[in-house]
C-alpha cells in the first residue's frame, strides 16, 4: 500500500531533489468584490488528476522532472500582516535553499509576501505582472495592503522601471497616470512583451500571474472578472516567452473556485500550472 498523498499531479518528488517548490497561500481577506480564492490551491490539486502529466505543447511530461508540492500554508485569519510575514518566511527558506518558489494564491496580495523575500535575496529583481487590473492604488478604502494595491507595494520595494505589466484594462485614472512615470504598462495585450524581455535580459525576475488577465468567457471563476481579456492561447504563448527569463520566483493567483460552476476555470488553471512547470523544469 502507498500512503495517502494530496499533491498537484506529478509533483511528488522530495524537497531535497527538487528545483521547483509549489505551495498554496490560501488567503483572500482583502478581496473587495467576491471572495473565495482561498480555496484555489486545494481545488487545483483535486482537479489536476483530470489532467494528463504529458504536455503535447512541449512534448514534456511532469513525471520527468523533480517538483515538490509543499502543500498549503496555514495562514493567520484576520491579520494581513501576519499572513504576509508567514509567506515571506516560507519563501525565504526556499530561496536560501537555491530553489524556485511557485506560490498558488489566494488573492493577489499574497505576491507581496513573496516579493519581500525575493528582494532581499535578489536586490535587482524585475517583476513581470500579468493582470486585467493595474493593482497600483496607493490605498483602497483607506487600506494600504490590498489586492488592489499589491503592485504599488511591490514598487515601493523595487523602484522605478523594474515592473512590466501586461493585459491591463482596468484601474482608476490616477493609477494609469502614476504608472507612466514608474512602471511599464502594456494595455489590453502582450504587444510590448518582446521589448520588455530584451530590456530585462538576464536579470532575476519575479513573475506574477493574475489569472483574471484572461477573458471571462474562458475564465469566469475569479473574484473580479473583467471583459476584454486575452485568450488561453495568447496567455500560453506569452508564458513560453517569459519563462525563458531568469525566473527566481513566481506565483499564480485569483482563481476562485466558488464562481467556477462548470469547473472549466479550475481546469484551465491546472493546465496553466502544468505548462509553466514544464517550461521552467525543461530549461
Ligand atoms: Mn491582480
Ligand atoms: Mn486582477
Amino acid at each position: 500500500m502507498n500512503k495517502n498523498i494530496h499533491t498537484f499531479i506529478g509533483c511528488e518528488s522530495d524537497y531535497g531533489d527538487s528545483r521547483i517548490v509549489v505551495f498554496g497561500a490560501p488567503f483572500d481577506s482583502t478581496t473587495s468584490y467576491r471572495p473565495g480564492t482561498r480555496f484555489a490551491s486545494s481545488a487545483i490539486r483535486n482537479e489536476s488528476f483530470g489532467l494528463e502529466t504529458y504536455s503535447p505543447y512541449q512534448d514534456r511530461d511532469i513525471t520527468d522532472y523533480h517538483i515538490f508540492d509543499g502543500g498549503d500554508l496555514e495562514l493567520a485569519f484576520g491579520s494581513t500582516n501576519r499572513a504576509l510575514t508567514q509567506i515571506e518566511k516560507f519563501t525565504a527558506q526556499i530561496l536560501q535553499d537555491k530553489k524556485i518558489p511557485f506560490m498558488i494564491g489566494g488573492e493577489h496580495l499574497v505576491t507581496l509576501g513573496a516579493v519581500r523575500s525575493v528582494v532581499k535575496e535578489y536586490p535587482d529583481v524585475h517583476i513581470i505582472h500579468f493582470d486585467a487590473h493595474t493593482d497600483l492604488r496607493d490605498e483602497y478604502l483607506g487600506v494600504t495592503l490590498s489586492h488592489a494595491t499589491v503592485i504599488r507595494r511591490c514598487h515601493d520595494l523595487v523602484g522605478n522601471n523594474r515592473i512590466f505589466q501586461f493585459g491591463i484594462r482596468s484601474g482608476d485614472r490616477e493609477e494609469f497616470y502614476w504608472a507612466k512615470d514608474h512602471v511599464s504598462t502594456c494595455r489590453f495585450n502582450f504587444d510590448t512583451l518582446h521589448s520588455a524581455l530584451e530590456r530585462i535580459g538576464d536579470k532575476p525576475v519575479y513573475f506574477t500571474l493574475d489569472l483574471d488577465i484572461l477573458d471571462p468567457s474562458v475564465f469566469p471563476g475569479t473574484g473580479t472578472p473583467e471583459a476584454g481579456g486575452v485568450s488561453f492561447q495568447e496567455l500560453l504563448a506569452a508564458i513560453e516567452n517569459v519563462t525563458k527569463l531568469n525566473i527566481v520566483a513566481l506565483d499564480m493567483n485569483e482563481l476562485s473556485p466558488v464562481y467556477d460552476q462548470s469547473g472549466a476555470s479550475t481546469a484551465l488553471a491546472c493546465k496553466t500550472l502544468r505548462e509553466i512547470l514544464l517550461y521552467l523544469g525543461g530549461k
